[in-house]
């Protein structure tokens, strides 16, 4: 069954759609099927893996409107193991659209009990806004990843975030959890950034996965070829920090799994 991971973070510019894209990626290399969903109207992580937005087929907005199901949204990347159902500017206006409609924010939920994909993740990269497409990001998965940028007020940031899950496990999603948190464009020749990271270490211990991402400008580069790092520069830090955290990902999935196995027995 797959693990449905939410990216997410308020704050726009933290490394949400890096992060869901190379992850993704990463996670494909490790021999996972991947799929990788664009919530964000942006559609930064759909023309991130090459697919052009708004083009004639169904994409998210389509299956949350109900005027699609999802699996006809999924469509294949050009990275092996890598599939994803792409934004379209149309999203903006879901926001809008299904801001009074009963059970607004359980669409996507909805969406992922029409039945199991074929896939080991699906990764949902969230809009840099606690917005309704958010919200239903929340209500549908099973943990949250946050990437944070290491600058002043970043704990001030993940208190909202935190908060809004805590409303979303008390309404809608119980199972709800914290995947981690995901330390991003780090630069540790930078004063702040050390004192920022180790602020958050020592706030939320073993939350923090070990892999920080570095500040690296491949990374950056690498979405306007439309291809992850790994398939744009294999040999950058970038790359190695994404599979790296994506090794951490696995590796507690696997305790959890193994968790919850030791509790049945
Ligand atoms: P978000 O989705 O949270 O808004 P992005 O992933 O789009 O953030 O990142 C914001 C910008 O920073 C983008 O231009 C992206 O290419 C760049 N970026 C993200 N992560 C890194 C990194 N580790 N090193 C350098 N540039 C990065
Ligand atoms: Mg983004």
């Amino acid at each position: 069954m797959a693990i449905w991971i939410a990216i997410a973070n308020q704050k726009g510019g933290v490394g949400k759609t890096t992060t869901a894209i190379n992850l993704g990626a990463a996670l494909a290399a490790a021999d996972c099927r991947v799929l990788l969903v664009d919530c964000d109207p942006q559609c930064n992580a759909t023309s991130g893996v090459g697919i052009l937005p708004g083009a004639a087929r169904p994409s998210l907005y389509e299956a949350l409107i109900g005027d699609a199901p999802f699996k006809s949204a999924i469509v294949q990347t050009a990275f092996d193991g890598l599939d994803a159902v792409p934004a379209s500017p149309d999203l903006a206006g879901a926001n809008v659209e299904l801001a009074h409609e009963q059970g607004r924010a359980l669409r996507l939920r909805g969406l992922r009990e029409e039945g199991p994909v074929p896939h080991d993740f699906v990764l949902l990269d969230c809009p840099p806004a606690l917005d309704l497409l958010t919200l239903n990001a929340l209500a549908a998965v099973d943990t949250v990843l946050i990437p944070m940028h290491c600058e002043y007020y970043a704990l001030e940031g993940i208190s909202a975030i935190l908060r809004t899950m805590d409303s979303v496990r008390a309404s809608v999603n119980p199972g709800l959890s914290l995947e981690g948190i995901l330390l991003t464009m780090y630069d540790g020749r930078m004063t702040l950034t050390r004192q920022v990271a180790s602020e958050i270490r020592t706030h939320f211990n073993s939350l923090v996965l070990n892999t920080v991402i570095p500040r690296n400008v491949r990374l950056a580069e690498a979405p306007s070829h439309g291809k992850p790092i790994l398939q744009y520069d294999v040999r950058s830090k970038g790359a190695e920090s994404y599979l790296g955290a994506a090794r951490e990902v696995l590796a507690r999935v696997r305790e959890r799994r193994a968790g919850m196995a030791a509790d049945t027995a």
